[in-house]
């Protein structure tokens, strides 16, 4: 059996895996993809002693590291279920089950898609999905955010502070953010909302130009020009194989301590797929290394 097996090949897994090899134990990941989310991103400009870095020339040197060390990778492959007996046994699509005195879970997330035309034509070409990470590429531009929650109205009051002017557009009669954090955009000079707002398409060209959506109580269909749209109707963690076994929150989010631990004993989790608030490259990796001590500190104990 593996000491430690970690499952997801992001940044959290592979800072998980390396952390954990350097106590010279046996270590392994298996990931889906390799890389992760990154794999999707262009510019990175807040990892943090790395001015500018792009999202696959990042996940090379993550693998490069993770070679460096005796670390089993089984990539391409994905776990359907997790089991605790004696060992915690992770049972592939394959049907292989590897067997391990300690996992950590570090499958990610992703972002849930609008799916309208010229979402995904679009993609880094002016629709964006974190605020924090593509913000500063929208200076003194127009952005719409669509989505009413926490997130979108977070969204809009992070980039009213950057950008030119801000559309939230909601689907629903109302917003469904916390009232301190509407009073807080309404208190905001260059924010507009439009409640009962369906978006019905992304326009551009090369990039985005415009969003077109049906004004819900009229039937009528509207277009505002802007360079950017902030799609943020929600963050879904890939958790959904893991069943009832591991302590999840409502959204699917794994519920940790602060040593990275779940309600199983010897099953850790770090990164997007966790209950951690803020999810980013930097931060993920610092779960993973958390994880990995926690993982670590547990198996000298047991
Ligand atoms: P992920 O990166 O999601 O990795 C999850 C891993 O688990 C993958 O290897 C996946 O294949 C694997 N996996 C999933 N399910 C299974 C399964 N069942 N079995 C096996 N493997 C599985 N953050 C920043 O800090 N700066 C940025 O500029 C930035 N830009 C971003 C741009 C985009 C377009 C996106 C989508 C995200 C961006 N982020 C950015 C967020 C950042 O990418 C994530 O916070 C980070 O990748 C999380 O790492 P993770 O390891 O927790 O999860």
């Amino acid at each position: 059996p593996f000491d430690v097996l970690v499952v997801g090949g992001g940044p959290s897994g592979a800072s998980a895996a390396i952390y954990a090899a350097r106590k010279g134990i046996r270590t392994g990941i298996v990931a889906e993809r390799f890389g992760g989310q990154i794999m999707d991103t262009l510019g990175i400009e807040n990892f943090i002693s790395v001015k500018y870095t792009e999202g696959p020339k990042l996940a090379a040197s993550l693998e490069e590291h993770v070679k460096e060390y005796n670390i089993d990778v089984m990539n391409t492959q994905r776990a359907k279920r997790l089991e605790k007996n004696e060992f915690v046994e992770i049972e592939l699509e394959n049907g292989a089950v590897l067997k391990s005195k300690s996992v950590i879970l570090s499958t990610g997330a992703r972002w849930r898609n609008i799916g309208v035309p010229g979402e995904a034509e679009f993609k880094n070409k002016g629709v964006a999905y974190c605020p924090h990470c593509d913000g500063p590429l929208f200076e003194g531009k127009d952005v719409a955010v669509i989505g009413g929650g926490n997130s979108g109205i977070e969204a809009a009051i992070d980039l009213a502070g950057i950008v030119k002017h801000v559309t939230v557009l909601e689907f629903s009669a109302e917003l469904k953010a916390d009232t301190v954090l509407q009073d807080r955009l309404y208190s905001l000079p260059n924010v507009t909302v439009i409640k009962n707002a369906q978006t019905k398409e992304i326009t551009g060209t090369d990039k985005v130009n415009g969003i077109t959506y049906i004004d819900r109580e009229t039937e009528e269909e509207r277009h505002i020009e802007l360079q950017g749209v902030f799609v943020q109707i929600g963050l879904v963690p890939n958790t959904d194989w893991l069943g009832e076994t591991v302590e999840r929150t409502r959204t699917g989010e794994i519920v940790v301590d602060n040593h990275g631990a779940t309600n199983i004993p010897g099953v850790f989790a770090a990164g997007d797929c966790t209950n951690s608030p803020y999810k980013q490259i930097i931060i993920s990796m610092g779960s993973g290394a958390t994880a990995a001590l926690g993982a670590f500190d547990y198996l000298i104990r047991n």
